[in-house]
């Protein structure tokens, strides 16, 4: 955290925070080509979180564009996305990186979003061992007209960013991903910033209060 309302997401590392309905948060690339996991669970309720597959059934695309919604497992908006000053290219399709895929690169032990997305949530006092599908942002993941995908280094330039605001309260946890070793993450690990903004009704709230 450097200041009251932007939080720094350190390369290959977590953040947890929590937006209030009508609350927006930014997530800016500072150095390029870095992809974040993201995730979003209700507020007082670890059981209800940000589902891709039901956003996908809900909005009937693969990937999100700005204006849409993603939903929760009880279908409910949960978040929507305000404005994307990037590439465009985010993905809803795969899977966190996590211990067993480390191991399979000859790297076990190695950080992972999956383990990040478990600290995060700890430090917000929600203990669980699962990992849900997150959002990519600045993810590329292509599939072809056959439904063959073919994943390229994130393109984000420096200072790009998204923007999304909470439909609900919830916990937003962001994983700067560690993965070094494909090049998903165009030139290495690189940090992320979120900057928290709060409704015109809501300016005086205590934003630092709101990290978990
Ligand atoms: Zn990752």
């Amino acid at each position: 955290m450097t200041d009251a309302h932007t939080i720094t997401v350190s390369a290959s590392g977590v953040e947890a925070f929590r937006v209030n309905a009508g609350q927006t948060f930014r997530i800016t690339d500072p150095e390029g080509g870095q992809v974040g996991d993201l995730f979003a669970y209700a507020a007082g309720d670890p059981e209800e979180w940000l589902s891709a597959s039901h956003t996908r059934a809900v909005v009937s695309r693969l990937f999100p564009k700005p204006g849409e919604q993603f939903f929760t497992t009880q279908r409910r908006p949960i978040l929507t996305f305000r404005q994307d000053r990037s590439p465009g290219r985010h993905d809803m399709l795969i899977a966190a990186c996590d211990a067993a895929r480390y191991a399979d690169l000859g790297r076990p032990g190695h950080a992972s979003c999956a383990q990040n997305l478990l600290t995060g949530l700890a430090r917000c006092g929600i203990y669980s061992h699962a990992v849900q599908q997150p959002v990519n942002v600045f993810m590329d993941v292509q599939p072809s007209d056959t439904g063959d995908l073919t994943w390229t280094p994130a393109t984000t330039s420096p200072g790009d960013f998204v923007v999304f605001e909470a439909a609900i309260d919830c916990v937003v946890v962001l994983s700067a991903c560690p993965q070094d070793i494909t090049p998903v993450n165009h030139g290495g690990p690189t940090p992320l910033v979120v900057t928290l903004r709060d409704s015109a009704s809501q300016q005086n709230a205590p934003v630092f209060d709101r990290v978990c």
